[in-house]
Formats: structure tokens, sequence, C-alpha cells
């Protein structure tokens, strides 16, 4: 999928992401269903699959479709405390 940008006279650009080589030069307008032209921009350099690529991805995909969860995440385990030879003296209780 590659994403094309159309230009409405009444209610500016939008993108749409459509197979590569059906962009034609009109397409409706997602709004208001006049006709919008084609308008050509700079390609996108980034590269699909790349870590940074996955996580603006993640990222713009939590914006609209969030993961439900049943409960908070567990908070990690903490570190062990050096143990005290003297503490085994102490009164249990
Ligand atoms: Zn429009």
């Amino acid at each position: 999928m590659v994403t094309y940008r159309y230009r409405c006279s009444g209610c500016g650009p939008f993108d749409l992401a459509l197979p590569m080589g059906h962009a034609g030069p009109e397409r409706p307008c997602a709004e208001c269903g006049d006709t919008a032209r084609r308008v050509f921009t700079a390609p996108s350099l980034g590269r699909p699959g790349s870590p940074l690529t996955r996580a603006l991805d993640a990222q713009a995909a939590s914006a609209h479709e969030p993961q439900v969860v049943s409960r908070p995440a567990a908070p990690p385990p903490r570190p062990a405390a050096p143990r005290d030879p003297r503490h085994a003296k102490l009164p249990r209780p």
C-alpha cells in the first residue's frame, strides 16, 4: 500500500492508502464527495519493517486501536536486598 495525497478545493488535503499504481488523477473527496485532485509529494523514505517504522506504526495504532487489558501490568521484581548475617540473630515473632 502506498499513501497518496489528494486535495479537495473545499475540504483541503487528505491521504489515501491505495495499492501501488491504483491512484488516479482525481478521486472523490472523503468528506464532501466533490472531486479532489492528486497532489504529488516527496516519497516516504522510511524502510518498512525497520524498528523505527514498527515503533511509529505501533504508536499510531495505539491512538485508535488501544490494547485492552484486564489489569495493570505487574511491577518489575525488586532486586534482592543484600543479606546481613547479623539479621539471623534478631528475635523472630
Ligand atoms: Zn471535500
